[in-house]
């Protein structure tokens, strides 16, 4: 075994290797960006390497940098992790080169199943089944037409250098045949520098079936079942599970075995997935499924299979790339159980899953978590207070459920999904909440279709109720904990107080007033009662968990779905009315001062009225230099945002 390791990626998957390379005693080295000198991954690693500017062709792609990296801090093997250098060949080569090795698959295999369609044509050699289609050499357009029209609409075309679904082009009328292979290959330049296109048969109704794959340089492959990844949104997987729902024996060991033949066909070792389009508009059958591609690589959904076999297959890579033969044999494994994982992302899904950035203002995940195989897992790349940067993939967090049953498994995938707090940034949180709560979903009837399909239902934004309204309510008037027992009751007892909040350009207006440890508030005309009960909320007689947090000018009632609510600024709302005569009460609050007298001669700036809100002194200022009018207000009075206070005569120069 190596003595230590450097890790050649960032985020949760460096995260996540580091974690078995400490638990087997090996030492982590670490490469970092200067977007990344903060994150977690170089916080977990024992060394940390800096190779360049944010960029990842100037970082996380620099093959010279990450080699000269591992050779200087005395690592004798680099992980690749997923995406970046791991699937390069030329990567692999130049590892090797330096004397290191590479914790993958020997540079041959990646090539062989690099391209699309040589990988398909290498499938066809050692007899697994292929999605019939036209893999061929010739670009001539009308000879494509000529095969489509062979293979029956509807087409797929597909990019052969193509990854992560893009470069793909669906054709369901001939008659738009050329436009759309022209579409995929200018992607496929753009995306990848490679414009070549094969066309397959689409399938109609198709599951996304994948086989976990591990091979040795002893010639041992073994296959670690399936994973089911067909909840996708734009060809890109949301949630995975494993194993996949309603899957006959006959069917799972038949396409164990094609993996496993696929896996030999090219001399496969280390960790890999061969991943096969299903027909899903019926029962799974024997000769139902097709060969797609094989990522050669450790996927971002490996987790789900550590879960079903107790297996940590980062540990199973470094043996093998060590030299060891594979610890297990097929008879020995046995699915235990079922599990899922969900995709947390930075990223506005009614906008069309638009990645979005930010700061991380608060994140926190169930309890008894970290990498093990318990009933929830989390693997994170990212802590409270980092940023989600425009440069890097906008994961936040994978969130991993085991369950004796599927249903027990997704009921703790929406209990895990329900406890997980985010603020600070948009997030797909709602999104995975609605889709793990979803009836097809529930049932097992997936297909790659489901998301796009069911849009109207599962992506909109989620409006908050009247009962977060009520605890965001609270929450600004720092009413959402236990009240001071010593102040007593009297002081908030019959005062009625106005919040004013915001929530995504909605005016949210409601009244609180405090009975005892009851909170009495009335919003968008409904009434709540409110008690906190340690962490936990009654709320008309119910007992809730529910958390709010005040951060700045926002408040954030966590309870399922997270909801974020702006509290105006009142200050800002004064600035609004400088140089006007009237001063008003910028916000709901307490009169506590009034040095203003009616008659006295002012300048601009000086103190008229100190307000009390939000437990927070705030002094009106004159707006400019002028004499006091009628004072309205007195010391004591509860007023409402909006209420005349003083004016200043008006000015006759
Ligand atoms: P696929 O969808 O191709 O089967 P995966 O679901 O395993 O593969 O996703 C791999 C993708 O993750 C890469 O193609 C890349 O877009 C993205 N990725 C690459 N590097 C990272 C990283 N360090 N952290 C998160 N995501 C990454
Ligand atoms: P990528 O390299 O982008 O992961 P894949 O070839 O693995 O590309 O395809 C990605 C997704 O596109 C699949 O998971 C599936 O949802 C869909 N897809 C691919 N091929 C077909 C096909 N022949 N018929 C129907 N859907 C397909
Ligand atoms: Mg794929």
């Amino acid at each position: 075994m190596f003595t230590k390791i450097l890790i050649a990626n960032r985020g949760e998957i460096a995260a996540r290797v580091m974690t078995t390379a400490r638990r087997l005693g090996v030492k982590t080295v670490a490469v970092y960006s200067d977007a990344d000198a903060g994150a977690k991954h170089v916080a977990l690693a024992d060394a940390a390497v800096h190779i360049g500017p944010p960029a990842v062709a100037e970082s996380y792609l620099r093959a010279d940098r990450i080699i000269a990296a591992a050779k200087a801090s005395g690592a004798q093997a680099i992980h690749p992790g997923y995406g970046f250098l791991s699937e390069n060949p030329d990567f692999v080569a130049a590892v090797e080169a330096a004397g290191l090795t590479f914790i993958g698959p020997p540079a041959e295999a990646i090539k062989a199943m690099g391209l699309k369609d040589a990988a398909k044509a290498l499938m066809v050699q050692a007899g697994v089944p292929v999605v019939p289609g036209y893999h061929g050499d010739s670009q001539d357009p009308v000879l494509l037409a000529a095969e489509a029209d062979k293979i029956g609409y509807p087409v797929l075309i597909k990019a052969r250098a193509g990854g992560g679904g893009k470069g793909m082009r669906l054709v369901e009328d001939p008659a738009d045949f050329r436009a759309a292979l022209e579409g995929a290959q200018r992607e496929g330049q753009a995306s990848f520098g490679d414009p070549h296109c094969l066309i397959e048969k689409y399938i109609t109704q198709p599951r996304h079936i994948e086989i976990q794959v591990f091979g040795d340089s002893h010639g041992n492959a073994v296959h670690l079942f399936e994973r089911d990844c067909s909840l996708q949104r734009r060809h890109q997987k949301v949630i995975e599970e494993a194993p996949a729902p309603d899957m006959p024996e006959a069917v799972r060991a038949a396409m164990g075995r094609a993996a496993v033949d696929a896996a030999k066909a090219i001399g496969y070792a280390g960790a890999g997935t061969v991943e096969f389009i299903v027909d899903g508009s019926g029962p799974l059958r024997e000769d139902g499924f097709w060969f797609m591609e094989m990522n050669t690589r450790l996927q971002v959904e490996h987790p789900v299979s550590e879960a079903i076999t107790g297996l940590d297959f980062v540990e199973l890579q470094l043996r093998v790339a060590a030299g060891e033969p594979l610890p297990v044999k097929q008879d020995d494994l046995r699915i235990n159980g079922w599990s899922f994982e969900a995709r947390l992302y930075a990223e506005d899904v009614p906008k069309g899953f638009l990645p979005a950035t930010g700061t991380l203002d608060h994140l926190a995940f169930p309890q008894g978590t970290a990498f093990e195989l318990g009933a929830v897992r989390i693997d994170s790349g990212v802590r409270p207070g980092d940023e989600i940067s425009p440069w890097y993939d906008p994961m936040i967090a994978k969130i991993i459920t085991h369950g004796p049953t599927r249903e027990a498994a997704l009921a703790r995938l929406s209990q895990a999904l329900a406890e997980t707090e985010i603020a600070g940034l948009t997030t797909n949180h709602a999104f995975l909440r609605r889709l793990a709560k979803y009836e097809g979903f529930a049932k097992g009837q997936v297909d790659t279709g489901l998301i796009a399909r069911d849009a109207e239902a599962l992506t909109p934004a989620p409006v908050p109720c009247t009962r977060s309204r009520s605890l965001a309510a609270l929450g600004a008037l720092g009413l959402a904990g236990d009240l001071p027992v010593l102040a007593g009751y009297a002081h908030w007892a019959p005062v009625v107080q106005p919040v004013r909040l915001g929530f995504d350009g909605e005016d949210i207006l409601a009244e609180v007033y405090v009975d005892g440890t009851k909170r009495h508030v009335s919003v968008d005309g409904v009434s709540h009662v409110l008690e906190p009960a340690g962490d936990r909320w009654w709320i008309d007689g119910t007992l809730i968990r529910a958390r709010v947090l005040r951060q700045g000018a926002r408040v954030s009632v966590f309870w399922g779905n997270g909801y974020h609510y702006d509290i105006p600024d009142p200050l800002e709302v004064s600035d609004d009315q400088a140089g006007g005569d009237a001063v008003i009460a910028p916000m709901p609050g307490l009169v506590k001062l009034v040095p203003a007298q009616a008659g006295a001669q002012v300048a601009k700036g000086d103190a008229l009225l100190v307000l009390e809100a939000m437990k927070m002194e705030h002094t009106l200022v004159a707006p400019r230099d002028g004499v006091v009018g009628e004072v309205l207000a007195a010391v004591g009075d509860q007023v409402t945002d909006g209420t005349l206070l003083l004016a200043l005569e008006p000015d006759h120069d």
